[in-house]
């Protein structure tokens, strides 16, 4: 959750570095204060066998994730914040990222799966690819602790339209935004425009 890389061409020491990886030119350090990271060791062959792995979902931008797989993985009791949420549904999307995806889907975080109209599971699998492929493109949205380069660090953060923006007036009709809790976990959502 924590923990981050960072590249230098020399190496400077900073408190709990862990791991170093020798590059011809660079280093690859990684860091992590709380110690929530691993590091384990696999040839190419076994590495699709690893438990963490094996049962992670598809990857949000692959061509696995789309329109048929989400229809065809309806098959449990949640809420869509939730399911979005839920890795070996889908891997890799974080919190700030399903309330900007479900704002852009105009659907409201609550809202349960079973309950998910067709036109609306093409929205969110298209408002997935859009909003992760726009915040890599301008360096993800955590400042603080990812370093991907020196200039493209965390810009997303200004884009996000609803993410922490509680009792602030939405940019497209300028209701409150409303802040609730979902399994432990901020949620945010304008609930005139989501549905
Ligand atoms: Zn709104």
């Amino acid at each position: 959750m924590t923990g981050f890389f960072r590249i230098e061409r020399k190496y400077e020491f900073r408190k709990h570095d862990h791991l170093i990886f020798n590059f011809t030119k660079k280093k690859l350090i990684f860091n992590d204060v709380r110690k929530f990271g691993f590091v384990k060791i696999f040839n190419n062959k076994e590495v699709s066998n690893c438990s963490h792995i094996k049962k992670l979902g598809p990857e949000p931008l692959s061509s696995k994730f789309c329109y048929e797989y989400f229809k065809n993985n309806l098959n449990r009791k949640t809420n869509i914040k939730n399911l979005l949420m839920n890795q070996s549904f889908v891997a890799g999307l974080g919190n700030i990222y399903c309330s900007e995806i479900l704002f852009r889907s105009n659907i409201e975080p609550i809202r349960p799966i079973n309950l998910i109209k067709d036109y609306e599971i093409i929205k969110i699998v298209n408002s997935v690819k859009k909003i992760l492929l726009n915040s890599i493109k301008l360096g993800g949205t955590t400042i603080k602790n990812f370093v991907v380069s020196d200039e493209k660090i965390g810009y997303f953060k200004n884009k996000l339209m609803v993410y922490g923006r509680d009792g602030m007036s939405c940019f497209k009709c300028k209701s409150k935004i409303v802040k609730i809790t979902q399994s432990g976990r901020s949620t945010f959502f304008c609930s005139q425009c989501q549905k």
